[in-house]
């Protein structure tokens, strides 16, 4: 069990200390719903290695999409050039996402993509002569990637605004939706963000924010009444909406695109996480013609990025193969079955009495402590009990990848419910 000394040593892990780190498992190889670690022991998958890889590891079909990839060509400049690879995952796409968006933008990362999506917006008024609209409002507890812009956004507590000082712009913050998915919408909750933007408009792009779920800022479903009258404030005080479904895209939360919960198309959307099927960063940025074209139509008449690896062919072959296999899995099926034995297995932890909530939707169940879990511990605890889960601050949550069969579901939640109640 014991970490590799050159991990150790040399290696940083995400959110981890480099000089005193929590020990690492090491992983020899993973299949299907399972991770086989250097040490013998195999795990059950909890996390989907975070949103990611929806058909599970080593899918026969994705490898024989990158095998058929590679012995044509890993990658080309998209300056200038293009490819099928890109051209069919494109067309694929706009069947698949929200109404009104049709244009493009392929790009590496899912923080890529939310600074993508920010520049967009700012180029939009700046097309228009309104170079004052150049803020953002955003709810709070929500989390839409680590790059400097897109930590900006993030909420400022558990995104430690503080150390960055004034080298981070500051944004627009209200309170994180007060009513819950499953609760009766209540008008009142709409409020802050209508004071905010009827007060600052005239200086805010767009509204970005996480649609019904909010992930690695706090793992709470909003409702989706929200989205309807955010969309309306947006129509009425001229801002662009950013929807962020970097995590809740593909199936996650029951509906294809989270925003189909509330039926409200955004005008530019982020996609990235499970696009590949979780073997590539890959993202991509999506947005309507409206909005292309108003940042083509002056000077300088094109949108001011590119990154090297645009449209990466391998990782579009890849993420064609995992959509279709996404449509032939029938993942809507798929889901609808984890979310109900989801919510049979995971309610007894609502008795426990070191436990303060469990919320499930779609394929994520989420039960929030009353205490800040002991990661070192309970990370320890999970793998003795055969199963990957990563816990952060008082949430311990699932999401499996969508390929889990009921008896390595039941497996997973039973050890998910033994290590809460040892805490
Ligand atoms: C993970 C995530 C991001 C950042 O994506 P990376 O690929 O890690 O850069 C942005 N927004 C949301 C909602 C995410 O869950």
């Amino acid at each position: 069990m014991k970490t590799n000394n050159f991990d150790r040593e040399h290696l940083w892990h995400p959110y981890t200390s480099a000089s005193n780190p929590i020990p690492t498992y090491e992983v020899e190889r993973a299949d299907g719903v399972y991770i086989q670690l250097k040490n013998g022991k195999k795990l059950i998958d909890g996390m989907s290695s975070w949103w990611a890889a929806v058909h599970g590891y080593n899918h026969p079909v994705l490898n024989r999409a990158a095998q058929e990839q590679l012995s044509k060509m890993s990658h080309i400049m998209f300056g200038g050039l293009t490819h099928s690879p890109a051209i069919e995952l494109g067309k694929k796409l706009l069947t698949l996402v929200p109404e009104g968006l049709q244009k493009i933008f392929y790009c590496d990362s899912g923080s890529v993509a939310v600074e993508v999506a920010l520049k967009m917006a700012v180029q939009y008024w700046y097309a228009q002569g309104k170079n004052k609209k150049t803020n953002f409002v955003t709810i709070r507890s929500g989390y839409h990637g680590d790059t400097w812009n897109a930590m900006s956004v993030c909420d400022p507590v558990t995104g430690m605004h503080s150390i960055f000082g004034s080298s981070l712009p500051h944004r627009y913050f209200v309170p994180s939706p007060s009513c819950r998915f499953y609760d009766d919408w209540d008008e009142n909750c709409i409020v802050p963000l209508k004071e905010c933007i009827k007060a600052h408009h005239e200086n805010i792009a767009a509204l970005i924010l996480e649609p019904i779920v909010q992930g690695a800022g706090g793992m709470k479903f909003y409702h989706p009444q929200y989205l309807k009258a955010a969309k309306k404030l947006c129509e009425e005080y001229h801002l662009l909406l950013i929807f962020d479904e970097i995590a809740t895209g593909f199936g996650r939360t029951g509906k294809l695109f989270a925003c189909e919960h509330a039926n409200v198309s955004p005008d530019i959307m982020c996609i990235g996480k499970a696009l590949t099927g979780g073997y590539l960063t890959m993202a991509a940025v999506l947005s309507t013609n409206h909005v292309a074209d108003v940042i083509s139509s002056r000077f300088p008449g094109v949108f001011m990025h590119g990154p090297t690896f645009m449209g990466n062919p391998l990782a579009c072959a890849i993420s064609l193969s995992s959509v279709n296999l996404l449509l032939e899995n029938n993942w809507e099926m798929q889901v609808k079955n984890i979310e109900a034995q989801l919510k049979e297995f995971l309610s007894p932890a609502k008795e426990y009495p070191q436990v303060a909530d469990v919320r499930i939707l779609g394929t994520i169940g989420v039960i929030e402590m009353k205490e800040v879990v002991d990661m070192t511990k309970i990370q320890c605890q999970f793998v003795e009990h055969g199963v990957w889960v990563r816990p952060f601050g008082k949430l311990v949550y699932i999401m499996p990848p969508y390929i889990i069969n009921p008896d390595q579901l039941t497996q997973l939640t039973s050890a998910l419910l033994s290590v809460v109640s040892k805490q």
